[in-house]
């Protein structure tokens, strides 16, 4: 914990991956655990951790990365940091994100812009840019962050990272401050996969307070890792090697399957035909999810309330003009006008539909293959301010990971190789539940 101070003291200047620090009570937690008897102490314990600041930490400042947060302490904890607490792990802080997780570049944060520690220039990636960049830099081995659309992945991949978005309902998302409840997941970002594999098991889990955390038993991941893949059957959609993906992903994903090869596996092309929706109707989806979930923001129950203001109306209009940054607004504009009555059967109903031809499209490559793999994202991580005035060319940089979130299905992202110095990102997607085929093949690589 000592060490994990020392090191964001002297990088954060840099990458300004934290946004709290929580060093008071990390230090008094970490020496209550000195007395903790030897043979009670797990494969995890007296480890630091990083903590995505959408997720809930008890008397700690919890702000979703905005203004209408800002002063946020929320007074329990997030069923995965309970969690933590009893795998004996010290949260050291709260990590910097785009508002709301509403983003894919950590610009969209209304407090400070997050860097990858491989080029300063460069995004870290998002929304959970900052759960990335601060294991990439060494300030924490282990980091929590959340994927509604590809927000643990995309940023692993841009800062060379391993990091998972476990199968919908596999984590308890009580406390997870919500953007899209469907598709929300938290999960582990860690520097290798035997770190996440841990991580995973440890705030895995039933909850009692998530109605949609299943009740399905918790595997020793790390007991995946055994090397073997000989007879694997990988699948490669042809859509992930196809138009709008750089030709270095699509190259490092090709060499990564010959590595595959060399340790027996075998893979095929096959197709996701309704790829080609899934941007669309995420983004249909979410928003309209959003626009709902984020009603509660009106300047009355929590955080920030403007100043001034005459009557009710005007408090609720203001708080939230002032509080939401501008992609928070475009996005519960668009949600708004989904599920408005005239359109709601053009649009969301539409999408709904959309979404389960999708998921059926992962079913079918499952009665054959074990895993598919393809790139994370289509390139290594762009420029700060080079793609943020432009909305629709910032949502395409999610193309290869939304699909798995509107499926429900488990992926990760571990680190394969460079491009102008950059890092990219190998994406292994497993059928429902089962992450530990999905370990098995990262850590074979790896
Ligand atoms: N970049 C996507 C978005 O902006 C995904 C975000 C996420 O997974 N939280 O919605």
């Amino acid at each position: 914990t000592a060490e994990s101070f020392k090191r964001v003291q002297a990088l954060d200047g840099d990458v300004e991956a934290f946004l709290t620090l929580n060093e008071e009570q990390a230090k008094t937690a970490a020496a209550e655990m000195d007395a903790v008897p030897f043979e009670e102490r797990g494969p995890l314990f007296g480890l630091p951790i990083g903590v995505k600041d959408n997720i809930v930490t008890n008397g700690l400042r919890t702000t979703a990365a905005s203004k209408i947060l800002e002063d946020f302490v929320p007074i329990y904890d997030a069923t995965v940091v309970e969690k933590l607490r009893q795998a004996g792990m010290v949260t050291i802080g709260k990590l910097n994100m785009d508002e709301f997780a509403m983003g894919s570049s950590n610009e969209n944060s209304a407090f400070q812009n997050t860097r990858n520690p491989w080029n300063l220039d460069h995004v870290p990636g998002g929304s959970s840019g900052a759960s990335a960049a601060a294991v990439a830099a060494g300030e924490v081995p282990f980091s929590l962050g959340s994927d509604t659309g590809g927000s643990i992945r995309q940023p692993a991949a841009f800062c060379g990272v391993v990091g998972m978005k476990p199968t919908y309902g596999r984590v308890s998302r009580s406390g997870l401050i919500a953007f899209a409840s469907s598709l929300d997941q938290i999960g582990p970002i860690t520097r290798n996969v035997a770190d996440n594999a841990l991580l995973l098991e440890a705030i895995s889990g039933l909850d009692p307070k998530d109605s949609t955390s299943a009740n399905v038993e918790v595997p020793n991941f790390a007991a995946a890792l055994t090397g073997d893949i000989k007879g694997l059957r990988i699948a490669v959609p042809s859509e992930y090697l196809g138009e709008g993906v750089g030709e270095e992903a699509k190259q490092a994903v090709l060499d990564a399957l010959k590595v595959l090869e060399g340790l027996g596996a075998v893979w095929e092309e096959v197709s996701l035909p309704h790829s080609k929706y899934a941007l669309a109707t995420y983004y249909l989806l979410s928003s309209s999810e959003a626009s709902s979930n984020l009603a509660r923001f009106d300047g009355i129950r929590y955080g920030f309330r403007a100043e001034g203001t005459k009557n009710l109306v005007e408090l609720y209009e203001q708080t939230r003009s002032q509080g939401f940054g501008d992609e928070v607004k475009r996005r519960i504009m668009l949600g708004t006008y989904a599920l408005s009555s005239g359109y709601y059967d053009a649009y969301y109903k539409k999408a709904q539909k959309t979404r389960t031809l999708i998921k059926q499209d992962f079913d079918k490559v499952f009665e054959k293959y074990d895993v598919i793999i393809g790139p994370t994202t289509p390139t290594p991580a762009f420029k700060i301010g080079e793609k943020i005035d432009d909305p629709l060319t910032m949502y395409a940089n999610d193309i290869l990971t939304i699909p798995m979130n509107l499926a429900g299905v488990p992926a990760i992202s571990i680190p394969c190789g460079f491009a102008d110095g950059l890092p990219l990102g190998l994406q292994i997607i497993g059928n429902h539940f089962d992450e530990s085929t999905i370990y098995r093949v990262a850590h074979a690589y790896e």
